[in-house]
C-alpha cells in the first residue's frame, strides 16, 4: 500500500513510509475473516502521523512495552 500512498495521508505532506491498518485494525479484519495484508484495508503514513494515531486509537498499544 505504501506504493499507492506515496504522500502521508492524514498531513498529506510528509513521505508515507509506515503502513497502518485502517479504518479496521489488524485484529478486526482477522476476526471477520479479512485479508490484513490486503491494502484496501490499510494506508501510507508518515512516522510521525502514524504514531499519534497508534497512541490515539490504540492505547497501551505498541508502547505499552517500552521500558519506562
Ligand atoms: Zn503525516
Amino acid at each position: 500500500m505504501l506504493k499507492r500512498d506515496r504522500q502521508c495521508r492524514i498531513c498529506k505532506k510528509a513521505e508515507a513510509v509506515e503502513a497502518d491498518h485502517w479504518p479496521l485494525d489488524r485484529k478486526t479484519l482477522v476476526a471477520m475473516g479479512l485479508d490484513p495484508d490486503n491494502p484496501e484495508y490499510g494506508r501510507g503514513l508518515c512516522h510521525s502521523c502514524h504514531s499519534s494515531e497508534t497512541a490515539r486509537y490504540q492505547p497501551g498499544g505498541w508502547y505499552r512495552h517500552a521500558p519506562w
